[in-house]
């Protein structure tokens, strides 16, 4: 492993820590500041869901476990605001899988589309 590595280790060690730390901040309470490193959530970009809880006011980074290999990663700020606001993902879904098992999962998918597509490929070329 390189130092450049070691070091990119040592930072996710670090954004993990911090992460554990925030674990049990009420991102909707509104009483609750955000913290420093938080993104601030746009709430109209979460209109979409149709929920009478309340919306998240901010984003910080949190720990997910991932469901495939039980690797702790972090789920960055910006990217749940990604998720939720650009995607529109539903405010009770979230990342389940690290980055690694998603990875893999997409070449999975990926793969069995290009199967799939090659075998209707082949079904058309045996008609004509
Ligand atoms: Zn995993």
């Amino acid at each position: 492993m390189t130092s450049d590595k070691s070091k990119i280790q040592r930072l996710q060690d670090a954004r993990l820590k911090r992460a554990k730390a925030l674990a049990d901040i009420d991102t909707r309470d509104p009483n609750v500041d955000p913290p420093p490193g938080a993104v601030i959530a746009d709430q109209l970009e979460l209109a979409h869901n149709n929920t009478y809880g309340r919306l998240p006011r901010f984003y910080v980074d949190k720990v997910v476990v991932c469901r495939q290999c039980g690797k702790e990663e972090v789920w960055p700020a910006e990217r749940q605001k990604w998720w939720y606001e650009v995607t529109k993902g539903n405010i009770n879904t979230g990342a389940v899988l690290c980055r690694t098992c998603r990875d893999k999962e997409k070449a999975r998918k990926d793969e069995a589309r290009r199967l799939h597509l090659q075998g209707l490929e082949k079904k058309h070329g045996n008609e004509t």
